[in-house]
């Protein structure tokens, strides 16, 4: 990695973010529907127009075109913008936290990952398993340079395995309890699988703690949205919306928490 000067590194970083988040919106729209994120090239989705590289900028093109469509001026959606936007600011976040490191290498795929999950559920309430399921894969095979799994060595396979089974096993067993209760299907494989990749990631304090936060935060944008939509709490946000950035935030915070915690029941220690 050639050393660069700090302030050029970051806008690198942010770029690097941009570009990605373009590939992002892609994913998003996509992967749901089974449809290849390498062939055709974008395309408007009004008038199947291919877009061209100079109108394919992340966030420069939306703004010079005016939310249009080139050719037949069709308004595309402040989505994209906003993907890209948020792809590149995570990215710069991670980046002023850990600067190029191995949390990093680790935490800026998975957060990217994050973000079209949270979208894709969003959207159509699918977690693709081209997300999920390579995010297991990617997680064992980086456990053991991952920073985020504790102590280097075996030790990190070893929480990677169980972070993995507790995030697919707590998720399968709330979901098949829920349907015993209820009688109805409360959750797909999608947030099992999910939950599977965050713990491969993160591990099982990991878990825990998105777990936590999404269904506290869940549960509070639940209750907050019956008055406004005057709907029961089976009609809001899907779950995956939760544990995205629960997930997140867990990967980055975890430790922080733990440790602030430990601090204060040991003072002094
Ligand atoms: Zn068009």
């Amino acid at each position: 990695m050639p050393h660069l000067p700090e302030p050029f590194e970051a806008v690198y970083v942010t770029l690097i973010g941009l570009v990605v988040g373009s590939f992002l919106n892609v994913c998003i729209y996509r992967l749901p529907h089974g449809l290849s994120i390498v062939r055709p090239g974008s395309r408007c989705p009004s008038c199947k127009t291919p877009i061209r590289w100079h109108q394919n900028i992340p966030v420069l093109s939306w703004i010079l075109l005016r939310g249009r469509c080139g050719a037949c001026k069709a308004g595309i959606s402040l989505r994209y913008p906003m993907v890209e936007a948020l792809t590149g600011a995570t990215t710069l976040g991670i980046w002023l936290q850990f600067g190029l490191s191995p949390e990093f290498a680790v935490a800026v795929p998975f957060a990217w990952a994050m973000i079209v999950l949270f979208f894709t559920d969003l959207d159509t309430q699918l977690l693709p398993d081209a997300i999920t399921l390579a995010g297991v894969a990617g997680g064992f095979a980086v456990a053991w340079f991952n920073p985020f799994l504790g102590e280097p060595g075996i030790h990190r396979i070893w929480m990677a395995l169980s972070g993995c089974a507790l995030g697919g096993g707590f998720l399968w067993t709330v979901g098949a309890l829920y349907s015993r209760l209820r009688g109805v299907e409360a959750m797909g494989f999608g947030d099992v699988k999910m939950m599977a990749f965050v713990g491969a990631v993160a591990g099982p304090q990991g878990v825990l703690f998105t777990i936590f936060g999404g269904s506290v935060v869940g549960a509070l944008v639940g209750v907050s949205l019956i008055p406004l939509r005057g709907r029961s709490m089976q009609s809001t946000l899907p779950f995956g919306c939760f544990l995205a950035p629960a997930g997140l935030a867990a990967l980055l915070y975890a430790r922080q928490v733990i440790d602030w915690y430990l601090g204060l029941l040991v003072p002094g220690g």
